[in-house]
């Protein structure tokens, strides 16, 4: 369980993210929602411990992860994340990428990383070099290294938004069923409306650098808590 209890993180002197709390449990899609500027990004930095400016606290499993005294390091957060670019590494193979992840014996990890391949439709693949692969199937073998260290929380940035319509409805829907078969936390950054209503058990509608209204997906889609709010999602059907 994810809980980002009133953190506020500043640029600069200016409030970039102000007073945002939420929690996430196990196996549940939190989805950040809001027009870009709003401080979706920094959000998910704050969580994974990129950023330093930040009061506030954020705790994983009743672990504290940072607040006016502790700062762990990202590395040390059991926090995946999932970016846009999706980069693989070049000059490693396909299960060498997957493998980045992971702690531990060698012949431990050469299992795991022959069952999320296997997961994620790409069995046979760990061999290949990265320039091989197709785009959608360079972004399944980097989600297959996201969760390749069992993350108990997973930060997902817009990580679709490059993937051709019909690629990305699978895939999408594939990761997410994923990650909720393994429990995780996830906490997923869209601008669409669509894609919040599809995906999300709970939406957080965000506005300059704070919450404007958090729920049920078609509790805020049915009640909007102002204008703006109801425009955002006037183009949802
Ligand atoms: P988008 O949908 O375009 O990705 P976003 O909601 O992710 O937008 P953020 O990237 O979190 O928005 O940015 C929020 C605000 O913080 C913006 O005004 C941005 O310019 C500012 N900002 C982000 N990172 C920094 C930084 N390192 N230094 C100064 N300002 C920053
Ligand atoms: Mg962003």
């Amino acid at each position: 369980r994810l809980e980002v209890d009133h953190v506020t993180c500043r640029f600069d002197g200016r409030e970039v993210v102000h007073n945002v709390s939420f929690a996430v449990r196990p196996g549940e899609v939190l989805c950040l929602l809001g027009p870009s500027g709003c401080g979706k990004s920094t959000t998910l930095r704050v969580i994974a411990g990129i950023e330093r400016q930040v009061a506030g606290a954020i705790r994983a499993d009743g672990h504290t992860l940072s607040d006016g005294h502790v700062h762990l390091p990202p590395e040390d957060r059991g926090v995946g994340l999932i970016f846009q670019d999706f980069a693989l590494f070049p000059h490693l193979t396909v299960g060498q990428n997957v493998a980045f992840g992971l702690r531990g014996g060698r012949a431990d990890s050469t299992r795991r990383v022959a069952e999320l391949l296997e997961r994620v439709d790409l069995g046979g693949y760990a061999d290949k070099a990265p320039h091989m692969l197709s785009g959608g199937e360079q972004q399944r073998v980097a989600l297959a290294r996201a969760l390749a260290p069992r993350p108990r929380i997973m930060l997902m940035d817009e990580p679709f938004s490059g993937l051709d319509n019909r690629l990305r409805d699978g895939i999408r829907d594939e990761t997410l069923q994923l990650l909720k078969e393994e429990g995780t936390a996830v906490v997923l950054v869209t601008h669409e409306p669509e894609e919040a209503m599809r995906m999300a058990d709970q939406i957080a509608l965000m506005r300059d650098g704070r919450i404007v209204q958090k729920g049920a997906p078609y509790n805020i889609y049915n009640a909007p808590c102002d204008k703006a709010a109801a425009a955002f999602f006037s183009d949802v059907n």
